[in-house]
């Protein structure tokens, strides 16, 4: 996408005071100013673009070089008079970061916590698969991962013993860089740092500087009963170590419930389809079922038990995870018509269709009445 010309982006023209610049910019930064336009990204590029825009007129010598070489002017080893390294870097860093500092800047105190969240340790993302019985029961689980320790050598401050980190070079031990945009001055993250301040000068030979080390950790995690296909648990501060003092990271562990042969659960309710004979479903039975604990349970068929029938066992399903109660099981029974009949099942079932009567087939004959008066009329 080609750039605006920033006289465009400002909607002035060339010959425009450094007051009637400042004016325009100012109204497009109130009317694009990202607080007013949460989560608006078309906002947020046309306040970016005024910003950069005001940037370059605002300051003589790049307005000169603009206004000669144009964007070309910026653009790396572009031909513009020594060049403007400097300027480039804003488009490149990432904007909400940029923001925050910015409005750091302006209302204080957003700032305190930005330092030592650099230096805290990542978060680890542990998957950890679990039959549907072990759901049930809940279970204790010996996982293995890889993560960081602090080093022994060092103590964590990176540096060899006798020696301590010297200032950040780039940022003089602040941590951040400003850089002028317009009217605001931006604040950044310490490339050179990452905000730390700091430059180890003498690494500590144990971990070449980094203050930790990567290690195999075991832990011993429990897993709750009732804990569902998703269920993400968190084990504060068991992730990465931090740098420098920073906070450990989490751990957190992704829990996938494998599908079961026989039951299915929808949240804390289980169900299963359990096949029958035409003759229990018309006589009438008792089956014994599976439930989930690994024990059985009886059901009662009454006679005349249709296909597709369902049957609710309180309280055999799932548990509620931190909660002393449990789902239902569903049983649907399904009636199967037999086949590979045998001959005398066969002479039976012809026996049976002789002496059939409407009677016993309810359905059957409120459906020939209907098609009989469909006919009749
Ligand atoms: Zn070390
Ligand atoms: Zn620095």
């Amino acid at each position: 996408m080609a750039k605006r010309d920033y006289y465009d982006v400002l909607g002035v023209n060339k010959s425009a005071s450094p007051e009637e610049l400042k004016s325009a910019y100012r109204k497009l930064a109130v009317k694009y100013h990202p607080d007013k336009n949460p989560g608006d990204k078309n906002a947020e590029d046309k306040f970016k673009e005024a910003s950069e825009a005001y940037g370059v007129l605002s300051d003589k010598s790049k307005k000169e070089n603009y206004d000669n070489f144009g964007h070309a002017a910026f653009e790396n080893g572009g031909g513009g008079k020594g060049g403007f390294g400097g300027f480039g870097g804003f488009s490149g860093a990432d904007f909400s970061d940029i923001f925050e500092d910015f409005f750091g800047d302006f209302g204080g105190g957003r700032r305190s916590s930005r330092r030592s969240s650099n230096n805290r340790g990542s978060d680890l993302r542990y998957d950890l698969s679990i039959t549907l019985e072990e759901a049930y029961t809940g279970k204790k689980q010996n996982i293995q991962f890889s993560s960081s320790e602090k080093c022994n050598a060092c103590k964590g401050s990176g540096s060899k013993a006798g020696y301590s980190p010297d200032r950040c070079t780039y940022c003089g031990g602040n941590g951040r860089v400003r850089t002028n945009q317009g009217f605001f001055t931006v604040q950044q993250t310490c490339p050179q740092c990452a905000g730390s301040g700091e430059e180890i000068t003498n690494p500590c030979n144990d971990c070449n500087g980094q203050g930790n080390k990567q290690i195999s950790k075991k832990l011993s995690v429990t897993i709750p009963k009732g804990v569902d296909d998703g269920t993400r648990i968190r084990l504060a501060g068991k992730g990465e170590v931090g740098t420098r003092g920073g906070a450990t990271g989490d751990l957190y562990i992704f829990v996938n419930v494998r599908s079961h042969e026989l039951f299915k659960r929808s949240e804390v309710n289980l169900f299963f389809e359990f096949p029958i004979s035409i003759a229990d479903a018309a006589l009438g039975t008792t089956i014994e079922i599976p439930t989930i604990d690994g024990k059985k349970a009886k059901i009662k068929i009454p006679d005349g038990t249709q296909s597709g029938k369902q049957f609710r066992l309180k309280g055999k399903g799932m548990p509620f995870m931190r909660r002393g109660d449990f789902g239902d099981l569903y049983v649907q029974v399904k009636t199967e018509v037999p086949v590979s009949l045998n001959r005398e099942q066969k002479e039976l079932l012809e026996e049976f269709r002789k002496i059939d009567n409407e009677k016993s087939n309810p359905s059957i004959k409120k459906f020939f009445q209907k098609v009989k008066n469909f006919w009749n009329n």
